[in-house]
């Protein structure tokens, strides 16, 4: 299988007009094939084997109907997420950063009053994390590379599509 495993298991959901919703697991978006309740629009080329048969795992599926959502644009505050936002970097070193090798940084501190918010946070490795410690960054002369910032819902599923670099996703961000 030439794609990484957390590629496979994500297919990007279309609603009935065509808007992002979201990324779902392969096998639930199987189910809704299944079921006949969406178009698939694209698929990825490699194809997965069950004991019987064979088949494409689909990369892009639209809903037949329209369903109603609420575009309240907030993205909860999950490691996930700030690896998106932040595009697995570490905003002190520019290092790489993969899940567990990421800490959630919070810009001023948690035992100074800082608070778990966008504004506030950063991803960071483990050595700046631990070298800022109960500092600021300026006391610890260290500087961000991009300054904090509250993102979309549609803005982290697609930094998501890009930073995985999946050709059949990023068509129906444009
Ligand atoms: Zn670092």
């Amino acid at each position: 299988m030439a794609r990484k495993d957390r590629e496979m298991r994500n297919v990007l959901l279309l609603n009935g007009n065509g808007d992002v919703l979201n990324f779902i697991p392969w096998t639930r978006a199987m189910s809704l094939v299944l079921k006949g309740r969406v178009t698939v629009y694209e698929e990825f080329e490699d194809e997965v084997h069950s004991q019987t048969r064979s088949f494409k795992v689909p990369a892009v599926i639209c809903l037949l109907k329209m369903i109603p959502f609420k575009h309240s644009g907030k993205v909860s505050l999950s490691k996930q997420n700030l690896l998106i936002r932040d595009q697995y970097a570490c905003q002190y070193c520019g290092k790489e950063l993969k899940q567990h090798t990421t800490t959630v940084d919070h810009i001023l501190p948690v035992s100074r009053g800082g608070m778990r918010i966008w504004k506030n946070v950063a991803a960071a490795c483990k050595p700046c994390n631990g070298k800022k410690g109960n500092r600021t960054p300026d006391e610890a002369h260290m500087h961000l590379s991009t300054q904090p910032w509250i993102p979309t819902r549609k803005v982290v599923l697609k930094k998501h599509a890009e930073s995985l670099g999946v050709p059949e996703w990023l068509p129906y961000f444009a």
